[in-house]
């Protein structure tokens, strides 16, 4: 499809640092994007928890089913809009590149134990990731990723560390917002996410389909199914001696939770448009000068902060979930202190001339998968022991 003049292109892009030839067959977007479905980053995301540990069951979401979904909407949301879909694809595909094992409690963890080393957060390692730890090619360190890929990848940054990263950090210190591109899969997580949370839950059986029926946004997707003939089933319906009743059953909620998607993609979709012709910009410069043009209409927002609330309440705080984190969060607090005790024991030592402890820590410790995690807790307790015993480095995050 035509991209709008507000896209970013190839030719309005600010490039590569290494300039590389052009591809006949691709654009530099596209290229991105298999430079990252290559890495070995990506291919760690599905061994991470998204919000569900990932040694508890294997149906559910992961980093890198929930990044391919985020994936999915995003491209959808950039054909509607006119927006560079390739650049939405490899910004929703690694997205989620720099997170730590063991979901978000995982990065808090690590930003507390390190504290007074800078600190972790997994905007800002994704980037580090693209620009330094993924190193496939002899002629430099890095990816070598497009400008605005590496942009769009820093969500989030304090001014300090944006000052230290030049050029790529400078709009997290004007206050600049992101490109549309980026606008476009950041609200496509969120979308992403917060449904998927409450499929997941619901498989899994931490809410019964009489808790998910008051999921905000929930009553008004059955009733607009209703009206095409739906009929909702009754919680006898779960357990009902005939197979095929229990599938319909599980079945027609996953319908309704997937109504509700639907209908949060098609409203983002809309109301962006209607912004985007209401402010009519000509370049991407100016599309990022009028403020953020991706959103929801007001309704749709404040339906869907409701369910973030939900979600928090119900599915995040749920004591099976509380209690799983919390195993979790004693492994990653061990393993830090054990090779904080004895670096020997992480992969690549020695460490470089002038390489930093704490951020070898860091890298090494977020790269971990759930299960390496776990293992390598195994392991330690296994060949020294002594590096564990004196842990009781609590974190306090939850
Ligand atoms: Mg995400």
């Amino acid at each position: 499809m035509t991209l709008a003049p507000y896209a970013i292109t190839d030719q309005n892009s600010r490039g590569r640092e290494h300039p590389i030839p052009d591809a006949s067959d691709r654009n530099a977007f596209a290229r991105d994007y298999t430079r990252i479905l290559h890495s070995q980053a990506l291919r760690r995301l599905q061994h991470k928890t998204q919000v569900f540990s990932s040694t508890e069951g294997d149906l559910f979401r992961t980093r890198l089913t929930h990044s391919m979904e985020v994936e999915q909407i995003s491209r959808s949301c950039a054909r509607q809009l006119g927006l560079n879909e390739d650049l939405c694809g490899v910004l929703a595909l690694a997205h989620d590149l720099g997170h730590a094992p063991f979901g978000h409690m995982g990065q808090d963890v690590l930003d507390e134990l390190l504290s007074k080393h800078g600190g972790f957060e997994h905007n800002h390692q994704a980037l580090r990731i693209v620009d330094e730890l993924e190193s496939p090619y002899l002629e430099h360190k890095g990816l070598n990723l497009m400008f605005e890929t590496r942009e769009g990848l820093l969500k989030h940054c304090t001014p300090a560390r944006a000052k230290a990263l030049g050029a790529v950090g400078e709009r997290h210190i004007t206050g600049r917002p992101s490109s549309l591109e980026a606008q476009a899969v950041d609200i496509s997580d969120a979308i992403a996410y917060v449904h998927a949370d409450l499929e997941d839950a619901f498989l899994m059986g931490l809410l019964t389909c009489d808790q998910v029926k008051t999921a905000p946004g929930y009553p008004e997707a059955l009733s607009r199914l209703e009206k095409k003939g739906f009929s909702h089933p009754t919680e006898a319906d779960f357990s009902n001696e005939d197979p095929d009743t229990r599938r319909r059953a599980k079945a027609s909620v996953q319908a309704v939770v997937r109504e509700m998607m639907r209908h949060s993609i098609d409203d983002m979709i809309a109301h962006s448009k209607m912004t985007i012709q209401a402010a009519g910009p000509k370049s991407p410069e100016e599309a990022r000068a009028l403020g953020p043009l991706i959103g929801f209409s007001a309704g749709q927002r404040k339906l869907h902060s409701a369910l973030r609330q939900f979600s928090r309440e119900h599915i995040y705080e749920h004591p099976k979930v509380v209690n799983v984190r919390s195993k979790e969060r004693q492994v990653l607090a061990d393993l830090f202190v054990a090779y904080e005790k004895a670096p020997e024991e992480m992969d690549g030592f020695p460490l470089g001339k002038n390489e930093d402890l704490y951020r070898r820590l860091a890298d090494h410790l977020s790269g971990l998968t759930d299960l390496r995690a776990h293992k390598e807790h195994e392991r330690i307790l296994r060949e020294r022991p002594e590096l564990l015993v004196k842990s009781n480095r609590r974190p306090s995050v939850r």
